[in-house]
């Protein structure tokens, strides 16, 4: 297990546009697991390369037991609308309400580089297009609807 570290609003490094993953090597498969530990560790739902300091569109999800990697994400599909709060793991104790759509269509690579489509609904769209943003250099709190609120104990996500 490696955690790496996780790197917080203010870092120019969350602010840059990632380059699409065009090789599947054995260090980026070290970096997916580097990513899934840092993840648990932190108890958050998503984590984008990014956030570890790696400019690469690289994404890991698991809102229900369901752990997905997402290698050079396209969202293809949107409908709907969900409101709720929404948290960071780069800005710690703080949560936000943000409008998402509530459902999402994918096209990415897994770890194996296999092409596939997820479709995700609530939690996981959620997470799919915060993720996402990451990738491109934003973060939630550029959409948040009124103030930032501080979170005594940062619960990432956490539903209405
Ligand atoms: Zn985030």
């Amino acid at each position: 297990m490696a955690l790496r570290n996780i790197r917080v609003m203010g870092d120019e490094i969350l602010t840059k546009v990632c380059r699409p993953v065009k090789e599947n090597t054995p260090k980026i498969q070290q970096l997916i697991d580097d990513m899934f530990d840092t993840m648990y560790d932190a108890y958050g739902v998503g984590l984008a390369a990014p956030q570890v300091g790696i400019l690469k569109r690289i994404v890991v999800i698991d809102t229900d037991d369901n752990p997905m990697v997402l290698i050079n994400p396209e969202i293809i599909e949107t409908s709907g609308e969900q409101t709720g709060q929404e948290g960071c793991l780069s800005v710690p104790g703080k949560s936000g309400e943000v409008t998402r759509p509530n459902y999402v269509k994918v096209r990415a690579l897994d770890r194996d580089f296999h092409e596939i489509i997820v479709e995700g609904e609530e939690l996981l769209a959620r997470a799919i297009c915060h993720e996402c943003e990451h990738l491109d250099g934003h973060l939630y709190v550029e959409k948040v609807n009124g103030e930032l609120m501080d979170t005594p104990d940062s619960d990432y996500m956490e539903e209405e």
